[in-house]
């Protein structure tokens, strides 16, 4: 198939607002896709990676500037002038190749399929020499591109589609294109997709499979799925009268990670299924020596503690070490962990994502070396005694730990949702994970610094950003130059002292309310937000959810 085809097809979607529509003209691009369905899947949100997969291709905007300018002799600036004009790297790249000074001398087409390859091929560059390597697979793209082709395969590249296509478009379109309209087949296609986390393999099989192959995929080992989501109860109290058969566990102020096992090899996942086996040597260990199963999936909170006070380190603290490449041994010495296992998604080749959470956690029981003190299971209690609950409640925060989760016994994991299968208490008022967007550079004093920042959660449906106020107060001086020695990298254009930022930083934000306002695209406010600390264990997409912020505000 041509790029170009994919291309119209980009226009329409951009085209249209209504979801309906979106997943017609997608249904109708998958059904004709033929070989090249499993890319098409990814491409149709501007992805060339499955939802397991980590989402880099390790390129910044500055340097896809440097191929665009590289592939039609457009001079950078000029380039990068367009981009503040448009607000849009992609519809500069398109003037910049209406306005080329130079053609290449051997022009080929541009197929799906080269896109797709060169672009996965840029992940794979590494070390000394690997920026010119990428730098020159863009050109070489760029150079072949007409104008639409090169706007899409850079804003496939920056990843800013923009065309309202989300997980969900994805999957109704596959279901209408090859499943007959029953009304699950929606559900089928969904199942199928949170225990595979991968549209390339959802896809293939409802075409080829139908609905009786979609039923049969499972998780499988190395291929992580999304984590289930925990709501917010209102208070203990609350949230053991929402749940028929309760158990009680610590909620642990950790990183929390999925671990593979398959014989002797394990791999450790991050909850945005980053593969971070380097980094958790400690981890890995503990695990071998630990668990007795051939094959397991083992959920868990990995604390740092303190060796002299016995107290947890804080995760801002301890969540460094996830994007360490040296001196891992030394930190791993510093503050020794503890892998607290809270469930079990896989065991000796059987799935376990449905089955209930009490048969999960009796198959985690036995797995676990009961004298182990690296693997544990999670401090909890079977009660819906208030008073019990309360007293266990106490002791979570005695020992240094951030609450309780209360978690349906009954229950099936639900994988990427925030479904009441798991309850979370807190004694706080619930923070916000939220994207920086934009910054501005303080007055007086702090001018090199930035702060004012602008913060959005995520629409998962339109998968944008939406903004929901600014952050004032709160932070300190050496705050200040973390944030700015952070955002600085990722501006992406200037106008008087504010800058727009590339959207990559998340944060925790404290606040007291949510007004609704009219400044914001959201349509909501922070009132008095304050800096909590930074989440570099998340991604913009795992921010804070645009109907988490809509429905704190309908529930204060
Ligand atoms: P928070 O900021 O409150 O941790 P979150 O947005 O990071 O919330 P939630 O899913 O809302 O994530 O809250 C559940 C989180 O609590 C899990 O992601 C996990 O990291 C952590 N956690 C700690 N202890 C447990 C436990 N025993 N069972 C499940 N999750 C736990």
């Amino acid at each position: 198939m041509e790029y170009s085809q994919l291309v119209e097809c980009y226009d329409r979607l951009d085209a249209t607002p209504s979801t309906l529509e979106k997943t017609a003209i997608l249904a109708e691009l998958f059904a004709d896709a033929g070989d090249l369905l499993p890319e098409l899947t990814g491409l149709a949100r501007g992805r060339v990676f499955a939802s397991w997969e980590p989402d880099d291709l390790g390129v910044s905007s500055s340097l896809t500037v440097r191929a665009l300018s590289d592939a039609t002799g457009v001079d950078a600036d000029r380039i990068g002038d367009w981009r503040r004009e448009t607000g849009d790297l992609g519809d500069a790249a398109a003037k910049a190749v209406e306005n080329r000074v130079q053609t290449t001398l051997f022009s080929g087409s541009l197929s799906v399929r080269r896109v797709y390859d060169t672009l996965r091929g840029l992940a794979t560059y590494e070390g000394p020499g690997s920026q010119t390597r990428a730098t020159d697979d863009i050109a070489d793209l760029l150079g072949d591109a007409s104008s639409d082709e090169a706007r899409y395969v850079v804003r496939t590249i920056v990843g800013t589609m923009r065309l309202g296509v989300g997980e969900g478009t994805i999957r109704d379109a596959l279901a209408r294109a090859f499943l007959d309209d029953a009304d699950d087949a929606v559900r089928a296609v969904e199942r199928a997709y949170e225990v595979t986390n991968d549209f390339r393999v959802v896809g293939e099989t409802a075409r080829d499979r139908g609905r009786e192959g979609l039923d049969e995929l499972e998780a499988e080992l190395f291929r992580p799925v999304k984590a289930m989501l925990a709501r917010k109860a209102e208070g203990l109290e609350d949230a053991l009268e929402s749940i028929e058969r309760p158990l009680l566990e610590y909620k642990y102020d950790g990183m929390r990670v999925k671990i593979h096992v398959d014989g002797d090899e394990i791999r450790v996942f991050t909850r945005r299924l980053e593969d971070v086996t380097e980094q958790f040597p400690d981890v890995v260990e503990a695990v071998r020596d630990e668990v007795t199963a051939e094959t397991a999936v083992v959920e868990a909170e990995v604390v740092g503690y303190d060796p002299e006070t016995g107290r947890p380190i804080p995760f801002q603290e301890f969540s460094k070490r996830i994007k360490r490449k040296t001196d891992i041994d030394e930190l791993a010495a510093a503050h020794p962990v503890t892998v607290h296992a809270f469930d079990l998604l896989y065991h000796d080749d059987d799935p376990l994502v449905e089955a209930a959470l009490s048969d999960r956690l009796s198959r985690l029981e036995a797995v676990i070396d009961p004298g182990s003190e690296t693997v544990v299971r999670a401090e909890h209690v079977r009660t819906d005694a208030l008073e019990t609950a309360e007293e266990f409640y106490g002791d979570a925060l005695d020992a240094g730990q951030e609450g309780l989760m209360v978690k349906n016994l009954d229950a099936g994991y639900q994988p990427g949702s925030r479904v009441g299968y798991m309850l979370k208490v807190k004694p706080t008022m619930e923070p916000l994970d939220l994207v920086v967007v934009q910054a501005k550079w303080s007055a007086g004093r702090k001018s090199e610094w930035l702060g004012r920042l602008r913060l959005a959660c995520w629409d998962a449906d339109c998968e944008e950003l939406r903004e929901v106020g600014r952050m004032f107060s709160g932070l300190t001086d050496a705050e200040l130059r973390e944030i700015t020695e952070k955002l600085e990298p990722l501006i992406e254009s200037v106008e008087g002292r504010t800058a727009k930022l590339r959207p990559e930083v998340v944060v925790e934000v404290e606040y007291e309310a949510i007004q609704e306002s009219t400044k914001y695209d959201s349509g909501y406010a922070l009132r008095f937000p304050r800096f909590g600390g930074f989440r570099d264990d998340l991604g913009p997409e795992d921010a804070d959810r645009f109907e988490r912020v809509k429905r704190l505000y309908e529930d204060q």
